[in-house]
This record gives structure tokens, C-alpha cells and sequence, in this order.
């Protein structure tokens, strides 16, 4: 567990990486964690590894986890509600959001907002989906890039290179126009371009597609669409 109000919360964040080695590492409210704690996730996100340097010298630990985030949109909880009104100072919210850095975005694959539960969602008691139905299909989507990837030195998508991503992911002509439009309208980084491909891979695997579709690419789009609004807005 973390928490944000440490004087050692840069080491806490520096060995919370590396115990979430081959993990989930879960940041509850993370607007509220330290800038430079944040920040210091960026090198495990993108090379796997985190170097703590002390007087003595420094140290190398492995820390490939898997990043899960969640935070209000403001500090108050209600801005973009359409039932309650925010309560927080104009501009507010946006220096809440911008406290996460867009480097740091771009590290994120899928960016969701999650709307508030509806009265009949809160009453019904429809069951969704078995937890062992979706188990098994994440399953057989990583046995399917395990056997992709035989042969190489990675065995999921997530870890592959950007150039052998874009290489053997097999994009029809429908996924590549997705794609190439949304170097304009999306304004990726060269990061965001391969995580783009790599996720829509991912779910034309949890599909049991060989080929990435149109709607794989558009989905795994709409997945950064969040970050792109927001950084055009900064920029408008
Ligand atoms: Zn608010």
C-alpha cells in the first residue's frame, strides 16, 4: 500500500516499483502523490528497471509491473457531474488533472473516464461477467502471442520493441488509415504510435483475430483519445 503524504515517499515509490516486479502496482488518488515520485515511475514504465542511487553508489533492481491508476477529476469529485455541481475555485480541476505530467500519460495505454452508476445500476442485481469467462480469454490471448513471439526474447505484446510491433502486428489497410490519421488528429508521440499498435494487437489476440482490424486500431485509439483532448486544449 502507498500513501501520499510521506517525506519518504520517493523511496517508498522507488521500492514499490521493484516489489511490483512482474505485478500490479495500484496508485489510489495518484493527483495526490508528490511530482517527482510520479515522474520517477517513467524509467521502470518504459525500460523495465529502476536505478537507486545512494552516497555508496547505485543499484539496479528489475520493475516490469503493470501500472493501474485512479483519481477524481478534481478535488472536490464532482466536476463534469451532470447531477452535482463542483464546488472547487475556477481552474481547479485543471491544475488537479495537470499535476500528471504528459510524459508520463503517454506511458499509459488505456485512459478511462468513468462516468457515476445510474439509479438502476446501483438497484440492479444483473450479474456481468464471470471473472473465470474473462480469465480464460486473457489466457488464451497471452497463449496466443507466446506463440507469435516463439522464437524471440519477449512473450507478450507489451514487451516487444516498437519497430518489431509494427513489423508483425499485420495491420489490414482499415487499421493502418486509423492509424496514419491519428498521427495528425491525436498529435502521438512516436511512443504513442507503437503503444497504439501494441494495444490494438492485444485486442485482436483477446479476439482470436490473426489480423489488426479497422475496430481493433479505432478502440486502441480511443484508449489515448483523453490525453490527446486535454494536451490540444493546452496547446489551444
Ligand atoms: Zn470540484
Amino acid at each position: 500500500m502507498l500513501w501520499s503524504s510521506s517525506s519518504c515517499l520517493v523511496s517508498v515509490e522507488e521500492h514499490s516499483s521493484a516489489l511490483a516486479h512482474n505485478g500490479v502496482l495500484f496508485l489510489d488518488e495518484v493527483t495526490e502523490f508528490r511530482r517527482d515520485a510520479l515522474e520517477g515511475l517513467r524509467q521502470p514504465l518504459e525500460d523495465g528497471h529502476i536505478v537507486v542511487a545512494r552516497a555508496s553508489g547505485a543499484v539496479e533492481f528489475p520493475a516490469r509491473f503493470t501500472l493501474v491508476a485512479a483519481s477524481n477529476p478534481c478535488p472536490c469529485g464532482f466536476e463534469g457531474d451532470p447531477k452535482r455541481a463542483c464546488r472547487c475555485a475556477p481552474n481547479r480541476a485543471m491544475a488537479y488533472q495537470q499535476r500528471l505530467s504528459g510524459p508520463l500519460l503517454d506511458r499509459v495505454d488505456i485512459q478511462l473516464s468513468i462516468p457515476r452508476l445510474s439509479r438502476a445500476e446501483l438497484l440492479g442485481c444483473e450479474p456481468g461477467e464471470r471473472s473465470e469467462a474473462i480469465r480464460n480469454r486473457v489466457e488464451q490471448a497471452r497463449e496466443r502471442q507466446r506463440a507469435r513471439l516463439r522464437g524471440t526474447a519477449w512473450t507478450c505484446n507489451a514487451r516487444t520493441p516498437g519497430r518489431f510491433a509494427r513489423r508483425t502486428s499485420l495491420l489490414t489497410a482499415d487499421a493502418e488509415r486509423y492509424l496514419s490519421g491519428a498521427v495528425d488528429s491525436l498529435a502521438l508521440s512516436g511512443r504513442g504510435f507503437d503503444r497504439a499498435v501494441k494495444v490494438a494487437r492485444t485486442i485482436a489476440d483477446l479476439e482470436g483475430s490473426e489480423r489488426v482490424e479497422g475496430g481493433h486500431m479505432s478502440e486502441a485509439l480511443g484508449y489515448r483519445a483523453a490525453l490527446a483532448k486535454e494536451e490540444a486544449a493546452a496547446v489551444g
